[in-house]
């Protein structure tokens, strides 16, 4: 993104709070907002959402999942910023080094600089030491699978097995360092994706799972402090404060549905703004009716591993099970 170039279509529009010239120009609210009320109006939804949704309370330790991009490092520094000087509040940043060639090692080394100049303490954990393989290797073995079974193992792209990987080591770092909270970098965009992914699938279990921010039984209440705000605005908020952007994309990159959710969600916005965020709401206002009438199946220990899941066997442990994945 050229912010130069995006910033300049404003600069002669005075800020709507203030007389400074504006930076940015959110459609959806008719505003134009200089830095400081940018930073202002961003700062003021992160911590509403967490008050309304995710509580910190005394004690808490919030450990903190960064990537190295953008989202999570936003998320980080908000955090840094709202508890960073309550002596009872620890943030802890934890990177999953998913073993990608070209891009992972470059995200990590800005995850570290990034923790340094917080001062934040960082763990880092690798699929490597918890699966005895990366994820190009998973991505390729999948990729013989579906070349030598056709069509039937194709409906999961790399990411459903990369996403679900990551959560569990995330989970399982997160409980072994006693967090209280798992912050996770996920913006407007995303979650509208997801909701909108999920109903595609008819997902209707997954959609209130995927909303659930109370702890279960060795789950730990995953927070998501930007899943108000457009992906935009986190990109400018982290462009603003030098924070690291992504340069690479993921060479194995999202599934082609969701591309296809986001170009459409996207097409939507620019000609019905706010169509993200009714999208989020009208799910948040529908998820207590769907859980109601819903048997949302009780949590259990995994038979391979022991992580707590919904079945008998975790959605890890039966896609490293099931197919070459293993050893
Ligand atoms: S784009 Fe997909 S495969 Fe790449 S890091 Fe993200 S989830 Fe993993
Ligand atoms: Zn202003
Ligand atoms: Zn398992």
């Amino acid at each position: 993104m050229d912010w130069k170039n995006y910033f300049s279509k404003f600069m002669t529009i005075k800020c709507k709070k203030c007389s400074t010239p504006s930076i940015i120009y959110q459609p959806y609210s008719g505003l134009h907002l200089c830095e400081k009320h940018f930073f202002e109006d961003l700062e003021r939804k992160a911590k509403l959402t967490l008050r309304q949704r995710y509580p910190i309370r005394k004690n808490d330790v919030i450990a903190v999942a960064l990537s190295g991009g953008k989202d999570s490092s936003v998320a980080l520094l908000l955090m840094h910023k709202i508890f960073g000087n309550r002596p009872d509040i620890k943030i802890i940043a934890v990177t999953i080094d998913e073993g990608i060639a070209g891009y992972r090692n470059e995200s990590i080394e800005r995850a570290k600089e990034m923790t340094a100049r917080l001062g934040i303490e960082h763990i880092v954990r690798s699929f490597s030491d918890e699966y005895g393989k990366t994820m190009d290797a998973i991505a390729s073995e999948k990729r013989l699978l579906e070349n030598h079974l056709g069509d039937e193992k194709k409906e999961l792209g790399a990411c459903s097995y990369c996403g679900v990987l990551r959560k569990k080591i995330l989970n399982k770092v997160a409980r072994d360092i006693g967090a209280t909270k798992l912050v996770i970098g996920h913006n407007l965009d995303d979650e509208a994706q997801t909701i909108m992914l999920n109903h595609f699938r008819g997902d209707v279990e997954r959609m209130v799972r995927f909303s659930a921010a109370s702890e279960l039984n060795g789950f730990i209440v995953r927070a998501k402090p930007l899943r108000k705000i457009p992906e935009k605005e986190v990109a400018l908020y982290a462009y603003l404060h030098d924070l690291p952007m992504e340069l690479t994309s993921c060479p194995h990159s999202f599934g082609a549905l969701r591309k296809e959710v986001r170009r459409m969600l996207n097409g939507f916005e620019v000609n019905h703004p706010g169509t993200k965020y009714s999208l989020v709401r009208g799910f948040d206002n529908m998820v207590p009716l769907l859980a109601s009438g819903l048997a949302v199946s009780d949590l259990q220990n995994c038979e391979i591993c022991g992580e707590p899941c919904n079945d008998s066997v975790c959605q890890a442990c039966k896609m490293l099970e099931k197919n070459v994945l293993q050893s």
